[in-house]
């Protein structure tokens, strides 16, 4: 049985090899071989805790997430301060943990209660994220150092393993569209049009989660 288990993993392993080796590979991404050479850093994370916002429980309580969500604000023209400002003013809508762009994380939500960013039942198991766009090279791939960074803490943080759940719906990192198309509840994809647009435009190849996750491991396993 337990043979027979492991046999399948190498199965599944070897099929998710061989479709990324056809689509975008993971190992030769050009947003995160910049971020290499450049010897980008992300930045730290700034606590602007704001105390509007309500304060529940994760499904497993309080200070028990079971993983994080990336997400992606789909505005072209809007920055951090007025997506926070809007947030705040629209919070019964929707609001998320943590605004990221390429020189700040901002966290203005308590990250030990929950947000309501992805429906239900994400809401209720998962921190959340959302980066503004970005508009230039160097930008892109600072943002996506501080996405894989505070991905990285978060995990670290709340004693959680990485594991990209693109692939079986099951795991601690999570795109919208992992959400979306797992879990129900919620219908966006992002961030994987902004991800494969800016990509394209910036580095002449399209980014991805399954991208952004190899930093995102990188980066907790040289965290402490
Ligand atoms: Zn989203």
């Amino acid at each position: 049985m337990r043979l027979n288990r492991l046999c399948l993993a190498g199965a599944l392993l070897l099929g998710t090899l061989f479709l990324g080796a056809q689509t975008a590979n993971a190992s030769t991404s050009a947003v995160n071989e910049y971020i290499a050479a450049h010897h980008i850093q992300p930045v730290a994370v700034t606590k602007q805790i704001w105390a509007g916002f309500p304060k529940h429980a994760y499904r497993h309580g309080a200070k028990k997430p079971e993983g994080v969500i990336v997400h992606e604000t789909g505005n072209p023209s809007s920055n951090i301060t007025n997506e926070i400002a809007y947030m705040k003013r629209n919070y019964a809508n929707g609001f998320v943990h943590t605004f990221i762009d390429a020189n700040h994380i901002i966290n203005i939500a308590n990250t030990n209660y929950l947000a309501w960013g992805a429906g239900f039942p994400a809401n209720a198991r998962f921190l959340q994220f959302e980066q503004v766009e970005m508009h230039s090279k160097s930008q892109f791939a600072k943002q996506a150092a501080n996405a894989a960074y505070y991905t990285a803490t978060l995990l670290k943080q709340y004693h959680l393993k990485p594991n990209d759940a693109a692939y079986d719906g099951k795991g601690t990192v999570w795109s919208h569209n992992a959400v979306s198309k797992f879990l129900g509840g919620t219908d966006h994809t992002d961030p994987n049009g902004y991800y494969k647009s800016a990509g394209r435009k910036y580095f002449g190849q399209a980014y991805s989660m399954a991208q952004l996750y190899q930093l995102i491991k990188k980066d907790y396993e040289t965290l402490d």
